[in-house]
């Protein structure tokens, strides 16, 4: 149990996000390792801060071995908040993908099966992630891929759907995996769930690892708000290339779904027949890594 933020030693920066910092740090007493996370709030942003401390507590209460634990939510310096969670020594699926750029359907749809049980408890908990993509799919050294961040980015990026300001100004990677009803206004007010959406999310991120770049604009655009909103808002359906399996392409295109009343549940994908055939624990996603 870490009692406080003293008791943690900083080893390492583990990266740079929306926000904040995320350190290695070991725990003085028991040497446990654990990833810190360090969020920095300035005075504009005091107000969503006490948004933050309460989704926190949620935080706290989330126990699944496919969602990144939370082990503590402190205070720290001049009004950061800090979140010591389960430490994943493999990093992202982001940083996976620059190494191995692209990976095999066996190993795409084992990592679909954890997020989707993943996907499933949050539910299950009425959390909507909202902020699915590859750098908040954390890997550790069995393979296992973990969801991470669901709540504390929203809540620091502003849950905007427009384009005025928030998530989308800040970091154009934020909007690149949303789903086409966060955009519209129409949608926003929460009108709809937000569970569909991180479906949508899902199937992007699943389809980059079968592409082996960011698949809903073409390689020489410039991923701008405008270019990924269009892309993502009045492209055509999703190109799944010839060398995907029709399993793999049906998959994709349940998640992948322009409207959200018509788009796969968590429910429906976990019996798809793609699934179905992956490995519960994600093996091979390692291999040459
Ligand atoms: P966002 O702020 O929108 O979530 P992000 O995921 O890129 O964007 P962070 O969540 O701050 O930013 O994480 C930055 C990097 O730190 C990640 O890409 C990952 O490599 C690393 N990281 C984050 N959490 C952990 C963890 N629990 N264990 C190991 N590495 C982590
Ligand atoms: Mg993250």
């Amino acid at each position: 149990l870490i009692e406080s933020l003293s008791d943690l030693d900083k080893l390492a920066v583990l990266g740079h996000g929306n926000g904040g910092t995320v350190y290695k740090v070991r725990h003085r007493n028991s040497s446990a390792v654990f990833a810190l996370k360090v969020l920095c709030f300035d005075c504009d942003t005091i107000a969503i801060r006490h948004q933050a401390t309460r989704e926190a507590e949620i935080l706290k209460r989330v126990n699944s071995p496919h969602v990144v634990r939370c082990h503590g939510v402190f205070d720290g310096q001049s009004g950061d908040l800090c979140f010591a969670t389960e430490y994943m020594d493999a990093g992202s699926l982001h940083d996976l993908l620059r190494i191995r750029r692209i990976l095999p359907e066996r190993v795409i749809a084992g990592v679909a099966r954890r997020v989707l049980e993943g996907l499933k408890y949050l539910h299950g908990m009425r959390i909507v992630h909202r902020d699915l993509k590859p750098s908040n799919l954390l890997v550790n050294g069995l393979g296992e891929v973990k969801i991470a961040d669901f709540g504390v980015s929203r809540v620091v990026a502003g849950d905007t759907c427009g384009g005025g300001g928030g998530c989308c100004d800040s970091y154009v990677g934020t909007c690149a995996y949303m789903s086409p009803e966060r955009f519209d206004p129409d949608t926003c007010g929460g009108r709809y769930d937000g569970f569909a959406g991180d479906v949508w999310s899902l199937g992007v991120v699943l389809l980059e690892c079968h592409v082996g770049r960011y698949p809903l604009i073409s390689a020489g655009q410039r991923a701008d708000w405008a270019t990924l909103m269009c892309a993502i808002c009045f492209g055509g359906p999703p190109e799944v290339p010839e060398t995907a399996s029709e399993e793999f392409e049906s998959f994709i295109r349940r998640c992948l779904e322009k409207d959200w009343r018509r788009r796969a549940t968590v429910q429906e994908l976990l019996s798809h027949p793609f699934v179905a055939r992956g490995h519960s624990s994600a093996q091979g996603l390692l291999d040459n890594a």
